[in-house]
């Protein structure tokens, strides 16, 4: 993706990894294929490939604004313990080289911004140092919904008392609390406004505290989304949540919401999973809504 601009912000990605990505129907347990088959010419090979897989990229945003360099979502991480994930497990991911390429250091990092706290979220929030998880990113706040975090260190205490596996692949414990014993955590309930233009808003049906953040400047509009939308197959029906969505009803409502906002504006849709070049606004075409990337 290259650099985008949104008034005087900029935004560049950072990308841990690319390709094909598990099958449409599990992703989406309610997408009708045949309706994805109808709509080939636009959704393949681009979005599904020939084996009906989805193409999916795991990346982090930064958006530089005059005052504050914000990296938005930290994908899965290295040296992570996610045995139940082959291709999350002991990673060892180029991601600390991709950040350099986009010109920052870790500790240029003022806000880290996890939208919500998947272990796809939130694995660079923390590094691997002399045994132990810590802060990749020394001077920055890291901004958590106060509802999701509730919601998930109630899910570790009860799958620890219970001697469940932890929830999240374990990433709570290995990438967030090491946040919050270091202090550096920024727990927001609600809107949070970081700088004029830069607004933190829920969004709540992915997981119990999903959140999106927007950022404006000079009249343009750019919306971060987290996993409100995971692929643009979602485009042919609002209402196919994905099996990952904590309450499908709300995540498709959310869903629902932003695009009917959004659809035919200028604003940029820049989400957490979206495949190369990522950066693009939603277009009504006859046959329905379609994603339209780069810049137009
Ligand atoms: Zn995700």
């Amino acid at each position: 993706m290259k650099t985008q601009r949104i008034g005087q912000f900029t935004i560049d990605r950072v990308v841990e990894t690319e390709g094909a990505f598990s099958g449409v129907d599990f992703v989406l347990p309610n997408a009708d294929m045949a309706r994805v088959q109808e709509q080939a010419d636009w959704l393949m090979p681009r979005f599904v490939n020939a084996e009906h897989q989805l193409m999916m990229s795991f990346h982090s945003f930064v958006l530089r604004t005059p005052q504050h360099n914000f990296l938005i979502d930290t994908c899965v991480g290295n040296h992570k313990e996610r045995p139940l994930r082959a291709s999350w497990h002991h990673q060892q991911f180029a991601y600390m080289e991709a950040l350099a390429q986009v010109g920052l250091r870790p500790d240029q990092i003022d806000f880290v911004c996890c939208t919500h706290l998947h272990a796809d979220h939130v694995g660079w929030n923390t590094e691997l140092r002399n045994g132990a998880w810590v802060p990749t990113f020394p001077k920055a706040r890291y901004v958590f919904s106060q509802t999701e975090y509730s919601h998930w260190e109630a899910e570790h205490r009860q799958a620890l008392a219970q001697g469940r596996p932890a929830p999240n692949h374990g990433s709570f414990a290995d990438s967030v609390l090491p946040v919050v014993d270091a202090g550096q955590a920024l727990m927001v309930e609600g809107g949070h406004d970081f700088e004029p233009g830069v607004r933190l808003e829920p969004a709540h049906g992915h997981t119990p505290g999903s959140c999106v953040l927007h950022a404006r400047s000079q009249g343009d509009h750019a919306v971060f989304t987290g996993d409100i939308l995971h692929t643009p197959v979602q485009l042919l029906d609002l209402s196919w949540s994905s099996r990952f969505c904590h309450d499908p009803k709300a995540a498709s409502a959310v869903r629902h919401q932003l695009v009917h906002e959004i659809a035919d504006t200028a604003t940029l849709l820049m989400a957490a999973h979206f495949p190369s070049p990522v950066a693009g606004r939603i277009v009504s075409h006859a046959q329905g809504l379609r994603w339209h990337s780069g810049t137009h």
